[in-house]
């Protein structure tokens, strides 16, 4: 049974030399990214991709900054804090149906965007799709992917789908203090959400400068993780670096030989505009690689979820 902390207990152990978290901003988390994933596309192999994706997430910047301030359950955040449980859980429990609002205005926003203009014909068959589902196959897909159920994912509708979710955890977060997170009981996952890193930063600045932050995949928050340590098994044994020669400096993979899983770790004092989120999409040779080596990710990135087993099918269906 976890042992419940009294508050003057959680207060002790934020005495610590460094920030646990740094949370995400409205005004800058979604714009900084879609600036990073255009600034990445020149010469990358999925550029096109990266640019389509930088138009989604110059929507998500648009509506986080339609959407007004979140109402924060104190009573819930105090249970959360004492249990060592994420504040807001990602779970398809809580899923709030606000976020079907949030994903139709991502879709218009896209739609009316001249950065779309010229975008492949089956990115705008993929919106018409999520345009015509109703709200009971929308969350059925919202949930797949907050329960990680990733049979019933459907890949080609994914992105967006994560988009609005983002959408919805990260005005939470934004609306958060350092001070309101709890100690999770599961290193690795995020304390305002309880979802995985989708990579992480060694950072440079200020009270952050050196320490390594897991960026949450959902919420954007980055919590404090030390280094040469496995974000997923939590071993520090068999950790290692690896990187593809001759590519741009501050860009590794960190593997784990426990596991046998890595993700990937940027170094701000050499990639100052890093953006974990961005940066690891952006960076699909190195995934390459390291499924080539036998290391495989524990999880896919959001907007790049793997093809399902019975995807050459069903394209066969639409086709006919
Ligand atoms: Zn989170
Ligand atoms: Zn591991």
């Amino acid at each position: 049974m976890q042992r419940i902390l009294e508050p003057g207990e959680i207060q002790a152990l934020d005495a610590t030399a460094w920030p646990r978290v740094a949370l995400p901003e409205r005004v800058s988390v979604f714009a900084a990214r879609a600036k990073r994933l255009r600034e990445l596309a020149d010469g990358n192999s999925i550029g096109g991709y990266l640019r389509l994706m930088a138009v989604l997430v110059d929507a998500q910047h648009a509506v986080l900054a339609g959407l007004g301030e979140p109402v924060i359950d104190t009573a819930s955040m105090r249970l959360a804090q004492q249990h060592g449980m994420p504040i807001v859980p990602a779970i398809s429990a809580s899923l709030n149906p606000q976020w079907r609002a949030v994903l139709a205005e991502l879709i218009a926003r896209i739609e009316a965007s001249s950065s779309a203009t010229g975008a492949p014909a089956s990115f705008a068959s993929v919106l018409a799709r999520l345009r015509r589902m109703s709200a009971t196959e929308l969350d059925a897909q919202a949930a797949a992917q907050l329960d990680r159920d990733l049979d019933t994912v459907d890949p080609a509708l994914a992105p967006f789908i994560h988009a609005a979710l983002e959408v919805m955890w990260t005005q939470r977060a934004c609306a958060l203090a350092p001070e309101d997170m709890p100690y999770l009981d599961a290193p690795g996952l995020c304390p305002v959400c309880g979802s995985p890193p989708v990579a992480s930063i060694v950072r440079v600045g200020g009270a952050f400068d050196g320490y390594r932050y897991l960026q949450c995949s959902l919420c954007a928050t980055q919590a404090h993780c030390v280094r040469v340590k496995c974000s997923n098994c939590s071993s520090t044994k068999g950790i290692a670096y690896q990187s593809i020669e001759g590519s741009p400096e501050g860009t590794r993979a960190e593997s784990c030989d426990e596991c046998h899983s890595y993700r990937k770790i940027f170094a701000q004092n050499k990639l100052y505009d890093a953006e974990p989120f961005a940066d690891d999409l952006a960076s699909l040779a190195l995934d390459l690689m390291m499924n080539q080596a036998g290391y495989s990710r524990p999880d896919p990135h959001p907007f790049l979820w793997p093809a399902r087993g019975d995807e050459d099918e069903e394209n066969e269906e639409d086709d006919a």
